[in-house]
């Protein structure tokens, strides 16, 4: 059992992580940025830490840094949460032979799913469904890159092997735009990622995301909770998510969760994961792995009854997980929405003070929230300021109890999406319908 946990993040996720280590009696360390003082979960910590000025690549992704308040504070164990170092193997990696347990995958899993290419290779290897594609690195022989085009079928999409975050991709119509495709996207990648590795895939035209979550203890125990649906996107950044994905047939998911159980034991997957598909025609394409907790965990927390982080912790002390497939009931649906700091028209960041911060209740309500009336919201880092979450035995309840929550939570002094949330996706009678697809909040934001 682990006793002394360091959070090496911020924001609602660093409460959320501290949350959980309370209920287990583990004792936390706080790191925090010189601009993150007032932190929620500075205060609650047992012991805090400044680990550098505002700047994340000062302080957040400061290795040598992070690693000396583990061994000044004497943590045993470090929780990444997610961003910034969590999908960093060479940190994980840092972190384990400077003696300090990472509260996450063994780096080799990190850096086999960090890069996509050996990820569908590993995935495909495993069973587990991919888009069909080029299926490993695209060459320079410009022939052989036409031929697979062709095979393919138009449109394709030339993606960085080591891309992330939206970013390395690029959509080809038809044959003649290829090769100078293929040359622009690889030395995109060559300069944001120093990994010029390139592959092609079947660009689908009307996927909806879902993604499924597991859980594994490294020592042969796996679990799968079920499927989430985070098709509402903007910017490739997830919107809304609801768990589970409405309209989808039972056999089909049940097929696809029990392929992401055995690749997690194939690659001796340890902690707490998501295989991530795109889904057109009731057929489920892998397109990553994210070895790491995400920020929709809660959505699959309460359909379960499984509290993610815990088990994160649990079996990061070297606990075998306790709980069977038999064991994940699923009840209910949940929704939870991402209150961001921004306009809700022009999406540009709306840092500065909450001058009030009134939290909505009631039955199925939770909030995940580190903000509070007078917290001062920094410029520098994701704008996300928490999340709302509500269940209801169905769905049109999770939905009713959104509404409610979306009209009675207040957050003054900075703009917020709540009026986006509130007056268009919530009001929204295609999204209240279920099943579509990740182009529908931009199609309609541009048509309003
Ligand atoms: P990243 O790691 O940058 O998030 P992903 O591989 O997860 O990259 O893809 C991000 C998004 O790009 C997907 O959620 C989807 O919207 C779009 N996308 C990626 N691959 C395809 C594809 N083959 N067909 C259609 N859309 C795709």
């Amino acid at each position: 059992m682990l006793e002394k946990v360091l959070i090496a993040n911020r924001g609602e996720i660093a409460l959320r992580i501290l949350r959980a280590c309370r209920e287990l009696g583990i004792r936390t360390v706080a790191v925090y940025s010189k601009a993150d003082r007032d932190l929620m979960h500075v205060r609650l910590a047992d012991e805090a830490v400044c680990i550098g000025p505002a700047p994340s690549s000062q302080s957040y992704l400061n290795i040598p840094s992070i690693i000396s308040a583990a061994e000044v504070t004497d943590a045993d164990a470090i929780h990444p949460g997610y961003g910034f170092l969590a999908e960093n193997a060479d940190f994980a990696e840092i972190v384990e032979r400077s003696g300090f347990t990472f509260i996450g995958p063994r780096a080799e899993t990190i850096r086999l799913m960090g890069n996509k290419v050996s990820a569908i290779e590993a995935m495909k290897k495993a069973g587990v469904p991919t888009v069909p594609g080029s299926g490993g690195p695209v060459g320079e022989d410009a022939d052989e890159a036409l031929r697979l085009g062709r095979e393919i079928g138009y449109p394709v999409i030339i993606k960085a092997a080591a891309g992330g975050g939206g970013r390395g991709m690029r959509v080809v119509e038809s044959e003649h735009q290829l090769l100078n495709a293929i040359t622009l996207t690889r030395s995109e990648a060559k300069n944001a990622f120093g990994d010029d590795t390139v592959y092609m895939e079947k660009f689908l035209q009307h996927p909806r995301h879902v993604e499924i979550q597991v859980l594994a203890d490294g020592q042969g125990n796996v679990v799968h909770l079920g499927d989430r649906d985070c098709s509402l996107q903007r910017r490739h950044q997830k919107v809304v998510e609801e768990a589970p994905a409405p309209g989808i047939p039972e056999d089909i998911k049940q097929e696809v969760a029990e392929r992401c159980v055995r690749a997690c034991l194939e690659i001796n997957y340890r902690g707490a994961g998501t295989f991530e598909f795109l889904y057109e025609d009731g057929h489920f394409y892998f397109i990553e792995m994210n070895t790491r907790v995400q920020v929709e965990h809660p959505v699959s927390e309460m359909i379960t009854g499984v509290d993610i982080v815990k088990q994160q912790l649990l079996v990061a002390g070297g606990q075998a997980l306790q709980i069977r497939q038999s064991d994940v009931v699923m009840n209910g649906h949940a929704i939870e929405v991402r209150i961001n700091a921004e306009d809700p028209h022009t999406f540009t960041p709306s840092p500065g003070k909450i001058s009030y911060f009134h939290a909505p209740g009631g039955n199925g309500v939770r909030v995940d929230s580190h903000i509070y009336s007078g917290y001062t919201v920094p410029p520098y880092y994701d704008s996300l300021i928490g999340k709302l979450i509500t269940w209801g035995p169905d769905r049109a309840t999770a939905f009713a109890r959104m509404r409610n929550a979306l009209e009675e939570v207040v957050v003054e002094g900075i703009k917020t999406n709540i009026p986006l949330h509130r007056d268009k996706i919530f009001r929204d009678k295609g999204f209240a319908a279920g099943g579509i697809d990740i182009h529908y909040l931009e199609k309609k934001l541009r048509t309003q």
